[in-house]
């Protein structure tokens, strides 16, 4: 495949863009912009920056910058954007999550506000979540993406399927019984999670070019991406399901080096790009490989 700087229909091309970031870094003598800052002294606006690099934060990253924890700049200017605006992104960081929940430190994480400005404007979190549609619930592992998010830790921590006696902490954080209440049984419990793994994603459904058939063609996809542009581009990260799929065909293991946590204490998988995002590689199993996190970030360095 190959790749241009200037894509159809893009009238600068990503240099452009993060040199631009980088000029008012120099420009305000700071290791970090905010939007607001962007703003007013940016040539592009931050929506182009946002749009091409798939966050804020992401196209600070690119440009060798420091993540801010508030792209606005703080509380302050968080309390004149539109209440859409917070819900909208609350949304989004839901959809990016692939969870009908999102806690507080989850929002932290991958939001662009401050919990604690929408908290505020909304009159709490959990009306924050109601505005937004999502659902409400204990905040912390009342979704059955957060059993099976601990599933996927612990599989892939063994390398293979837990057993019941195995779902003990360390290992687990949740314990057996919490699954046996939830899903009746251990093994309803990894029944529901093969299944929830197994389901099509929504982007899959999208774009009939990476519709699959059948589970059987699952781990032998060899569809090329099609030349015209896709309408709708995948999220940036992996769901809960394409990470499970990914590192069960990588065997669990970092396809560069080997290393895997089963062999190595600490290591940690994580899931990767062949083609980056940045440059238009989707999210799709096809696209996305494990590796471990030495190997993640030294290529990410070279970047
Ligand atoms: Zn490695």
């Amino acid at each position: 495949m190959k790749f241009e700087l200037t894509e159809p229909g893009k009238q600068f091309s990503n240099s452009e863009l993060t040199l631009d970031l980088i000029r008012v870094a120099n420009l305000l003598n700071k290791k970090s912009v905010t939007l607001k800052e962007y703003q007013k002294y940016g040539n592009y606006s931050y929506q182009t920056q946002k749009k091409r690099f798939g966050s804020w934060q992401k196209a600070l990253e690119t440009a060798g910058l420091e993540k801010s924890k508030r792209p606005w700049g703080g509380d302050l200017s968080e309390t004149r954007i539109p209440m859409t605006q917070l819900i909208a992104d609350m949304q989004s960081v839901a959809k990016e999550l692939d969870k009908k929940a999102i806690t507080i430190a989850e929002y932290e994480k991958h939001g662009q506000f401050g919990s604690s400005a929408i908290s505020k404007r909304f009159g709490g979190w959990n009306k924050a979540k109601m505005a937004a549609g999502l659902k409400i619930g204990r905040l912390y592992n009342s979704t059955d993406e957060d059993y099976f998010e601990n599933i996927l830790d612990v599989w892939q921590t063994l390398g293979r399927q837990p057993k019941y006696q195995e779902m003990v902490t360390p290992l687990s954080r949740l314990n057996i019984s919490s699954y046996e209440r939830k899903f009746g049984s251990w093994r309803s419990a990894l029944e529901s999670f093969i299944e929830y793994v197994n389901k099509k994603d929504d982007a899959e459904i999208a774009e009939p070019n990476v519709l699959m058939e059948t589970s059987e063609t699952l781990f032998s996809l060899d569809i090329p991406p099609k030349n015209k542009k896709p309408k709708k581009r995948t999220n940036r990260t992996a769901n809960l399901r394409q990470r499970f799929r990914v590192m069960k065909r990588d065997n669990f293991s970092c396809v560069l080096c080997g290393s895997s946590p089963v062999y190595k204490p600490g290591c940690e998988l994580h899931i990767d790009h062949i083609v980056p995002w940045s440059h238009g590689g989707e999210t799709v199993e096809d696209n996305l490989r494990t590796l471990c996190s030495d190997c993640n970030l030294g290529r990410s360095n070279k970047e």
